[in-house]
């Protein structure tokens, strides 16, 4: 279906290009309580993966999150979807997207949060990741406490400043070469200084834009980068029901869906999720963070 694809792929480029910041979240099973403290980048370098386990880790209290090990040379892994299993599972990830000179914007009145979507990810009690900047955890240190204290979410690096770390990358201002260790590690110094504690080790690249030498690059933050199979095309929808078509169309056992977490540009998201969470689930689908899709 040729105009479904150029839709998909035209908001995705969309998305990328204006949203400097847009990107989703998922959600493992609720239940674990907090870890006792953020892990850090580096604590969890040793915790190694573990995909091949047909048994996952109990519900009741995982010591750390699943993570890929190293690529060739140390590489930053990536992870793009789970496991096709029998067992239908899917995880909603959403990007809270705030750019680091958008300031201005948000002290004119802008909303680059959204309390409705996380409300209503409550209300529905799904599970999802979110991906935040450190930007954004500045501008909303009482929503971004609040989402990394409820082991109903995880909290995953987007970078501080939502700038891109390799180009072309649909026109974000470019990270410098050797800034971009830092930009993870201020995004979670900011996001750990909210008081967030499910805080998890994970990466999504601005706009989803890398090539090798980033990879190469950010290796020692021992982060791994989590990218998706299915693109919502939220970021500045204005059709709730096609984007939720869009979810529904895309999603199989294992999907890694991208939405986004900023009424700012993003605004039809909280509608998209509130179709779409009823009918994944009487299709069979059961919702986990993205630390549960890559625990396999
Ligand atoms: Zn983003």
């Amino acid at each position: 279906m040729t105009p479904f694809a150029r839709r998909v792929t035209t908001l995705g480029v969309l998305g990328a290009v204006l949203g400097g910041g847009l990107v989703g979240c998922g959600h493992p099973v609720p239940g674990p309580a907090p870890a006792s403290g953020p892990p850090s980048a580096s604590g969890t370098a040793a915790h190694a993966p573990d995909r091949s386990a047909d048994s996952p880790a109990p519900p009741a209290a995982p010591e750390k999150p699943a993570v890929l090990a190293p690529g060739p040379g140390g590489r930053t892994p990536v992870f793009e979807r789970g496991p096709q299993r029998a067992a239908k599972v899917v995880a909603l990830s959403f990007d809270a997207d705030m750019t680091a000179d958008e300031g201005p914007r948000a002290a004119a009145g802008e909303h680059f949060d959204n309390p409705e979507l996380i409300a209503l990810l409550r209300r529905l009690k799904v599970p999802a990741t979110v991906f935040m900047t450190g930007r954004w955890a500045e501008e909303y240190p009482d929503q971004a406490r609040s989402i990394g204290t409820d082991p109903l979410f995880e909290i995953g690096n987007h970078s501080y400043s939502h700038y891109a770390f390799t180009t072309p990358c649909y026109g974000l201002p470019t990270v410098e070469k050797d800034a971009v260790r830092d930009e993870v590690r201020r995004a979670f110094g900011a996001i750990r200084e909210t008081g967030a504690r499910n805080v998890v080790p994970y990466f999504r690249f601005p706009g989803g834009c890398y090539d090798d030498d980033t990879l190469r690059a950010l290796g020692p933050e021992k982060v791994t980068a989590v990218q998706w199979d299915v693109v919502s095309g939220d970021a500045f929808a204005t059709d709730a029901d096609a984007v939720a078509e869009q979810v529904l169309d895309g999603v199989r056992s294992g999907s890694l869906v991208v939405m986004h977490c900023t009424r700012s540009a993003a605004p039809v998201t909280a509608d998209a999720v509130r179709q779409v969470v009823p009918e994944l689930r009487k299709r069979g689908y059961r919702f986990v963070k993205v630390s549960e899709l890559m625990a396999g």
